[in-house]
Formats: C-alpha cells, structure tokens, sequence
C-alpha cells in the first residue's frame, strides 16, 4: 500500500479490480478503479488470489486456457475450439518435455503422469475436479487420448462414447453432463505399452430416471433410440417419439442433432425440432392406453402382464400380529404408492444395466499383463445449490475426502519436504477437514451410520432421522440446525428436516427429505421376487447377479435395504487407497461464465471456484515457500560449462553457493537445503535467465 502504488480492491462481479488508494479513512479504504487497459501490472511475484484471477484473466483473454501454479494446472473452458490447441502437432511438441519448458497444457499433465511412470515404475494419478460444466470431461479424454497416441499400441478406448450415452444427459449447467463419476485406467506392461483399461464408476443419478427439471433431459441413449435405432428395432422395443414416453416428456424432449453429437449447442426449447422425427401413431408410455403399456412393458422384461400389474399395485406383507401372525398378505397400494413402486423399478433396472454396460466394456480390455497403470479421475466438485439432497451430500464428502488427499499431497508432502532439507521455513498452516470426515464416515455416529440405522427401522422418517443427527452431534463444529428462516423460507419445511455441514469450501444446508429412500437401493420384496423370475436371461442376469451372494432365492428375495450411502463410502476410501498408492498430478477446471459461451470472464464467479478447489491454500504456501527447486548435482551439469575451472573443482554444493554469490543474488530468493537449492517463485527462471545471458 505504499503510495502511489495500485491495489486489488474485492469487486462484487468481477471478483477483484486494480485501483489507487485514494483515501483513508478509520475503517475503510477509497480506492479509485484504475482501467484494465491502463499500463499497470501486476507481478506474480505478489502472490494472492487476487493476482492469480488477474493473471488467469488475462491469459483467457489470449486463449491461454492453462495456468501452472506450482504443478496444479488450472484449465478455463473456452467454449469454443481454439485453433491448434489440440493437434497432432501440439501433442509431438509435449512429449517428453519437462513440466515448465512448455506452455501450460493439459498435455503437459499427460506427459509427465507417462514419464513419471516409465521412470518411476510407479502408478499415476491425474485428479480432475470442478463444476458441472467446467470442462472435466473434456480435459480427460484429451488426457486419455495423448496418453493412447502416446503408446505404441494401436489400442483404442471406445468406452467413451457408450458411457456417455447411458450416463450423461443434459442439464441446465451442461449440455453433455457426467451424471456419474469415473475413475479410469490405462494400463500397461513393463514395456509401457498399453495392454488394457479399467472402468470404476460411482454414484450414478438414478432420479433423472423417472423425472426431469424443465430444460433438462433423461439420458442420451433414450433419445438417440428414438431418433436413431432400425424400423425392426423400432417394432421390437415399441419405440416412439420421446414426447410420448411418460419418462421422456416432462423436461425437454428435443433431439439434438440425427447423430445426437456432444458439441451441438442446444437451440431454445420452442425452436422446431433439428431432427426429421419419424411419424409415429403409438403413444407409448403415456395413460392413453394403460393396458397396451403393461403388456409391453411386460414382454421386453420378460414378465407375465398380471404378475407385472399384481406387483406394481400391491405389496405382500407378512402378518405380525394376531393369531395368523407369519401369513402373506397382499396389500393393495394407494395410487401414489403404485407411481412410487413403478419409479423404484425404473430406476433399478437402469442403474443395473449401467452397471452392466460397465461391466461389459471392461471385459473387453482385460489387463492381465499389466504393470503399472495412469489413472484419470472425472468426478463432480463441491456441490452447493439452492436446495441440496443425498446426492450433493454424497458428492461434497467425496469432496471433502479429494481435498484431504490434496492437501496431503501438494501441502504436506512439500512442508515435509522443506523439513526434512533443513530449511527452517515457518510452517505453512492449513485446516485439516479430518473432522469433516469423521462426522460423515465415522463408525456408528457418522451420518452415513444414523441413516443406515434409520432405514432398518419399521418405519424410517426423515425428520427422525434428521434430529438423530442433531442429536448425536449437538456441539459439533461442523454441524449446526438450519436457522427457521433458511430452510422454511422456500418450501415451507421444518427446521429439523435438515442440517448444515460446514465444509471446507463453506457452509452447505441439506434437506434431509427423501435421504431415507435415496439411500436404499434395493426394491421392495414383492417387485424384486418378480424381476429375479424373469424369462429374459438379461434381465433375469442384473438382477441375480447383485443377490447371488446370497445363498437362496428366498433371502435374496427379503433384502429389503441396500445402502447407497455405505457402498459410496466403502468404493471411495478403495479408491483413496489406490490414489495414495501412485503419484498424482490434479487439474482445477474452471468454468468461466454460466451462459456457457465464449469469451466471457464472470470474475467472481470464477473467483468462488478457484476458492472451492483449494487453490487459496496452494497459494499460500508458495507465498512463503520455494516452489522450484533443483538438486546440486544438476545445476552443476547444468552450468559448469559457464564457469571457470577454477569453480567446476568444487563439489556441487559449494559451487552453486560460489556461484549464487558471485551472481550477486538476493539471499531472500533462495534457500539451500541438504541436497538442492529452493527458489522463491519466478526465481528459478530468472536465475536461468541471467546464467544464458552471461
Ligand atoms: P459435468 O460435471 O456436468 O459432467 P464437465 O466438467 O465434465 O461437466 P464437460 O462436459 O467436459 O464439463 O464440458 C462442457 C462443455 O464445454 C463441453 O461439451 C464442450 O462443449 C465445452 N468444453 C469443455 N472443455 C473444452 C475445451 N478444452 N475446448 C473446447 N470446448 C470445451
Ligand atoms: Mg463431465
């Protein structure tokens, strides 16, 4: 602040904005906005969050999409092709460079996770976090694609296209959104050639099954079915247009176009319909014709009609009280309980069949021979909208578990190291969410335990489930009860129908409304005895297959809850275990504005993202730490050929400290450890600079 000099001011919309202190007051600061285009600039040398937006500010400005900090790439979405960026050029002119010889590009990324390996011998980890449109999905097939080209082997993943198909859909926030996440392998031998691919999935959307906000749609394969499939497939699977098919037609129904390709920007909802749709005098799905659906429905699933109708109408039930305690009875069910029932097998047939297509495509690239594999992980970011479920729930513990490993990694890994070379840095802070964690995972009292005990329970409530967590964790830092206002202001619910959990990237209000249901994922008995005796071997197979385990038909036919919760929780610390066992590089894609189109920086906005990911706390400890670094030994090869002899007899150590002084450097820039030289950011380069001019 010293005078004259220009500051970064917080700004409501663009984020931060560069002015001149114009006047002091006793608690507040005039600042005078000075132009962006003004002369003034700002060095990375002062490192903040409001020069980092600055400096990535600008960079889009120049279709700079990458950012280095440290090694985490920061990746805008441009939302439009940038000429070149992706070409068979580019990618020959990343392979085999080091991290920082190049522009930053996600190729870069690529490229060391392969060279990591190939040197290392070690397994690698590329982590792709960021908002629903910000372009995780995207940056990893460009990952998977160097990392394939970069092989020998003509292998192909063809995965791609068909888990897209079952399990993006579009959104209002994404045109083409994961609506599952995913953790994928390349494999390959001890000659590092690829020799097969692995597919973990998680937590895939099952409401969107049965319902769709306004302007969203179900998944892509049921619109690519009724634009695309064969008159006999047609017949066969009574396909229709999508209006008429009660799952399809209450979002947005149009197609995209004949190809249903991913880049194709949807036209508003009232435009004309960019597919020829085929006439069509069957009206599937809808209440027209009730006892036409049922059949249908009934001969693609392999079911008897009446046993179909039987189950979706009533629910059998043992007796448990009188002298015919122990009888089946069958109960019928109200109409909203029948809609509900329906709903449930919908949903469970999809989510098995995508579990199925899986299943299959990883059959199709076994990895016998593998030794080491580059793993990609595509998974939705800290979540926080106006109302938030089970499912932001799931995804921000997730979250939650990512960034521990973040930290980890990038934080204590390099504070360990600073240690462990002697340098007497000041120990860089940051909050440890271990606490966060427990409060989700812990055994018995975390939330995912109370919600699994509240659905063994006769009669499970959200609300009690709710006050149980309340209750179990009164004065808890993490937790609080939603204050009235927050919660009944919109929907008019009870403030014990939710609670607030305190993350690290802010504070998120869930209702605890239907936690109960989404956490179950098994159908009730009657629906599940059905599908299990089903005379289509396929559907007879998703089913069977999931309760095999069990011993008979008759226990596999009473499971009547499977936790959703538990089995998310039981896959993420598999997965955990596997990212701590490789080395690991992330990319913190940003998404620049949400219209969703190009050239177009909302500051603050992308601001609040860069906060979410933990950037803020990478950026603090480079403020007061060394992020490059080189062993002795190096800069000795490196620039003995500089020197007089007289200084190359010296051992690496006490030449880089000859050198260092007789260049006159400022002894804040650097630090030497046991085995190498620390520099402060920009250092290194400008060190570099001085040595090749000389
Ligand atoms: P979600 O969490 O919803 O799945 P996402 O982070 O995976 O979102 P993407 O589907 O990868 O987001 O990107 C959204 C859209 O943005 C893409 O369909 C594409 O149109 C555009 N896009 C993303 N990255 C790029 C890029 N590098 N170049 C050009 N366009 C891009
Ligand atoms: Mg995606």
């Amino acid at each position: 602040m010293e005078d004259g000099k220009p500051v970064w001011a917080p700004h409501p919309t663009e984020g931060f904005q560069l002015g001149l202190i114009v006047d002091i007051g006793a608690d507040s600061l005039t600042i005078e906005p000075l132009n962006h285009k003004g002369k003034v600039s700002c060095s990375l040398m002062y490192l903040n969050e409001a020069t980092l937006l600055h400096n990535v500010r600008v960079r889009y400005s120049k279709d700079k999409i990458y950012t280095f900090v440290a090694n985490i790439l920061i990746a805008v979405n441009p939302y439009y092709d940038i000429p070149k960026l992706y070409s068979p050029e580019t990618i020959k002119m990343f392979q085999g460079r080091s991290l920082g010889t190049l522009p930053p590009h996600v190729y870069a990324i690529a490229d060391k996770a392969y060279r990591d390996m190939k040197v290392l011998k070690m397994s690698q980890s590329i982590i792709v976090s960021g908002e629903s449109g910000a372009g995780k999905t995207e940056n990893t097939k460009f990952i998977l694609n160097i990392i394939i080209w970069n092989s020998i082997s003509s292998f192909k993943i063809l995965a791609n296209p068909l888990l897209e198909a079952f399990g993006n859909a579009k959104t209002v926030r994404n045109n083409n959104s994961s609506r599952f996440g995913k953790f994928v392998e390349i494999h390959f031998n001890e000659k590092n050639a690829v020799v097969g691919g692995f597919v973990s999935h998680y937590l895939l959307e099952k409401s969107r099954i049965c319902m769709q906000s306004p302007e969203e749609r179900n998944y892509h394969i049921f619109y690519r079915l009724c634009a695309g499939a064969s008159e006999d497939i047609r017949q066969m699977l009574h396909l229709g247009s999508p209006d008429s098919f009660r799952y399809l037609n209450r979002g947005c129904t149009r197609y995209f176009a004949s190809n249903d390709s991913d880049k194709q920007i949807i036209q508003n909802r009232k435009s004309p319909e960019v597919h020829p749709e085929r006439p069509s005098t069957r009206r599937p799905g809808t209440s027209g014709n009730q006892d036409q659906t049922l059949e249908h429905c009934a001969e693609l699933l392999g079911l008897d009609q009446d046993d179909l109708r039987v189950s979706l109408t009533t629910r059998v039930m043992l007796t448990t009280a009188g002298g015919a305690k122990g009888t089946v009875i069958k109960v019928p069910l109200k109409v909203e309980q029948a809609n509900n029932a329906r709903d449930a097998l919908a949903k469970a047939i999809y989510s098995r069949l995508f579990d199925h297509v899986v299943k299959r495509v990883n059959q199709c690239f076994p990895f016998e021979m593998s030794s080491t594999f580059i793993g990609v992980l595509d998974i939705a970011g800290f979540e926080y909208f106006e109302h938030n479920s089970f499912e932001q729930f799931c995804i921000n513990y997730c979250n939650e578990k990512l960034q521990q490993f973040f930290n980890e990694r990038i934080l204590k890994e390099e504070q360990e190291l600073y240690q462990k070379e002697g340098l007497g840095v000041n120990e860089v802070r940051y909050v440890d969410n271990q606490d966060c964690i427990d409060l989700v995972e812990a055994k018995l009292v975390g939330v995912l335990d109370i919600l699994d005990e509240e659905n063994r329970l006769p009669q499970p409530s959200d609300q009690h489930f709710a006050e149980a967590v309340h209750s179990k964790h009164k004065d808890h830092f993490r937790l609080t009860v939603p204050r009235k206002s927050k919660l009944a202001v919109h929907r008019n619910l009870r403030d014990d129908e939710g609670f607030i959990i305190r993350h690290f990237a802010g504070a998120v209000c869930y209702e605890t409304t239907q936690f109960v249901e989404k956490n179950n994922d098994a159908l009730h008995m009657s629906l599940e005895c059905l599908v299990c005796e089903s005379k289509d071997k396929f559907v007879k197979d998703l089913f069977e297959s999931l309760n095999n385990s069990k011993d008979s038909k008759q226990k596999a036919g009473k499971l009547s809850f499977i936790s959703v919760g538990n089995k998310f929780k039981t896959q993420l610390n598999l997965l955990l275990e596997k990212l701590c066992s490789t080395g690991s590089s992330f990319i913190r894609c940003i998404k620049p504005n949400l219209k969703m189109v190009s050239h177009q920086f909302e500051g603050a906005q992308i601001l609040s993202q860069l906060q979410c990911s933990g950037m803020v706390s990478v950026l603090d400890l480079m403020q007061g730490g060394f992020p490059s670094r080189a062993p002795f030994h190096e800069l000795y090869n490196m620039y003995k050929q500089y020197m007089p002899s007289k200084l190359t007899r010296l051992d690496p150590r006490l030449f880089c400290k000859a050198l260092f002084k007789a260049l006159g450097l400022n002894e804040n820039d650097y630090k030497f450890g046991l085995t190498r030289v620390f520099f402060r950011p920009g250092k290194f380069a400008e060190f570099d600079q001085i040595m090749k001019s000389d």
